[in-house]
This record gives structure tokens, C-alpha cells and sequence, in this order.
């Protein structure tokens, strides 16, 4: 059992009331899973479709899995009928396809629209403009999305040393959060409330900076193979 106990009760305890902390469990054990579950642990996040589908169905049926990769299209239909929140939500082809899944398993599916923020050219996400876009197509027709509800947004600073670019980096992701929130009232596929942003390394900026969701592996669950 690899899990660190004395660690995530630290992180839980430095959690204000109202970030939710999702324990990032990628390539880890059911076992591992089970160990934090047992200390409370309910929100777990996974990378890989197939991955996700396989810990699903052998762990207890309470958990909220979220899936926070890079999703394909031609996966989604794997993981709607049981998906909490699907975080990188980075085009509206991608968008649509889980509205069409969500429909067919009778549910709506909460999503979070990733944004491109960091400089590194390989992490996924959506543009300011592109997102805007996006929300105004919702706005003006929703019947379009009724399979969806966007509860906010996602995103990843770049891998650096550099702590001021980091914080600027979601500082932008929060000015582009509050300005959905203010476009958005009113409609029922636009629900936003919830802002993912920080991971192992970088959780304390993102929390100073706004985030009510944070995405933690490696500190919980030691580094990754
Ligand atoms: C792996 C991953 C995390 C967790 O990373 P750690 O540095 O181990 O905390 C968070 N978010 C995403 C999108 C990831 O892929």
C-alpha cells in the first residue's frame, strides 16, 4: 500500500471549506484507490478510457470518477453512462459527441471546457475566442445541448519554475471563468461553478488564484512509473 496518509490528511486539511480535491489515480492499483476511499476519499481522476472502465466497474459504486484526459470522441460512448465530470471538454466535436452519449444513457453529463493556458505546445484546450464562441452557440441554442451542462473550467500551467508565469497563467483561466459566469446566467446548459485548475506541483498558486477544484497524484499516491 503506497498511498500517503499523513499527506492527504495535510492537503484535506488545507483545503478550504469548498474546493473539492480530486485524487488523481492514473496508472495506480485498485488497492491504492481503496486505501484513500476508506480514509473518506470519494472523487478519483483517471487519464486512460480504458483504464477508468476497468477500475469502475471493481470499485464501490459511490465514487465519482472524473476523467481529466485527453478525451477521443470514439471513447466517450465507453465512460457516459457513469462519468462524474469529464475536465477536457477542447472542441466542440468532442463537445457534441458527449451530448449525443449522454442522451442515449438517459443522463446529462457535466463537463468542464479546457483552455489552453500554459506555452508549451503539446497541452490541449481551447482559445479565448474559441471558448466565447462556443458559449454563445449555446446561449442561442440550447436544444442542441441538452445531453451537457457546462459546470465551468479547466486547465494546466506550464511545467516551469517560473511561479510568477504559473500564477499569471491562472489568473487568466479565472478572468476567463468569471467572464462565462457572467455571460451565462440564466441558462440551464451553462451552470458554471467550478474552476479545476492546480495539480501536485502547482495547487497552493492555483488555490491563491481562485481554483475550487484542485487535481492531486503524486502527492498522494507517490510519483508515477
Ligand atoms: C496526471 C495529472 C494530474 C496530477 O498530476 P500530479 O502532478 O501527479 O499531481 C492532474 N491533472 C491532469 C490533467 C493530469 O494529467
Amino acid at each position: 500500500m503506497a498511498i500517503n496518509e499523513a499527506k492527504y490528511q495535510e492537503i484535506k486539511d488545507e483545503l478550504r471549506e469548498g474546493i473539492c480535491l480530486v485524487a488523481v489515480s492514473k496508472t495506480k492499483p485498485a488497492d491504492d484507490i481503496m486505501a484513500l476511499y476508506e480514509l473518506g476519499q470519494r472523487d478519483f481522476g483517471e487519464n486512460y478510457v480504458q483504464e477508468l472502465v476497468d477500475k469502475q466497474s471493481q470499485l464501490p459504486g459511490d465514487i465519482h470518477w472524473h476523467f481529466i484526459g485527453h478525451l477521443q470522441s470514439n471513447k466517450v460512448k465507453y465512460i457516459a453512462p457513469f462519468v462524474h465530470l469529464v475536465h477536457g471538454v477542447d472542441s466542440p466535436k468532442l463537445l457534441a459527441e458527449i451530448n449525443k452519449q449522454a442522451i442515449k444513457n438517459g443522463r446529462v453529463i457535466d463537463v468542464l471546457l479546457q483552455i489552453h493556458i500554459a506555452t508549451e505546445e503539446t497541452k490541449f484546450g481551447m482559445d479565448e475566442y474559441e471558448l466565447m464562441a462556443l458559449i454563445d452557440d449555446i446561449v442561442q441554442a440550447p436544444d442542441k445541448y441538452a445531453g451537457v451542462r457546462i459546470r465551468g473550467l479547466m486547465g494546466m500551467a506550464s511545467f516551469s519554475d517560473n511561479l510568477e508565469q504559473v500564477r499569471n497563467e491562472f489568473r487568466l483561466l479565472k478572468r476567463l471563468y468569471d467572464a462565462v459566469r457572467s455571460r451565462a446566467l440564466n441558462t440551464a446548459q451553462i451552470q458554471p461553478d467550478t474552476l479545476s485548475m492546480g495539480m501536485s506541483g502547482d495547487y497552493r498558486i492555483a488555490i491563491d488564484e481562485g481554483s475550487n477544484m484542485v487535481r492531486i497524484g503524486s502527492l498522494l499516491f507517490g510519483a508515477r512509473g
